[in-house]
């Protein structure tokens, strides 16, 4: 296992927030707009739940990879270790870290639907 010190805290390079699941092809569509921003990258994790997570530091992490303020940290770092951590586990199940990444995927999600909406009409 990868301990803290020897990654010099990864985990407090970037932050994640998890966004709404896409439901339908606009929301398929909006998941765009993040990845048009510098620095950001979408990510599926294991258990199905989409995030945003953006590549800034935290202003507490020290050169050395150390948190400046350990003791004070807050509780969602005190909850995150190296037992279960990013570096440790697989984490994500599919990580969009370019416009390009998501073209592939939003493509063949658009032609997964229209192949489906077809075999509908044939039906019908
Ligand atoms: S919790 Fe994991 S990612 Fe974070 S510093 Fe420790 S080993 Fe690195
Ligand atoms: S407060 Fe400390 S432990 Fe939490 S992200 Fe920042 S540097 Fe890492």
């Amino acid at each position: 296992m990868i301990t803290c010190e020897e990654c010099k805290g990864f985990c407090c390079t970037h932050l994640a927030v998890p966004i709404d699941k896409p439901v339908n092809l606009e929301d398929y569509k909006n998941i765009y707009w993040y990845l048009y921003h510098d620095k950001c990258s979408v990510y599926v994790d294991l258990e199905g739940i989409w995030y945003l997570q953006v590549e800034v530091p935290c202003v507490q992490l020290d050169k050395d990879g150390k948190c400046k303020i350990y003791q004070k940290r807050p509780p969602l770092c005190k909850d995150y270790g190296p037992h279960d951590c990013e570096v440790n586990e697989e984490e994500m199940l599919i990580h969009f870290k370019t416009v390009e990444d998501y073209d592939t995927y939003f493509n063949a999600l658009v032609s997964k639907k229209r192949t489906k909406k077809q075999k509908k009409q044939r039906r019908n």
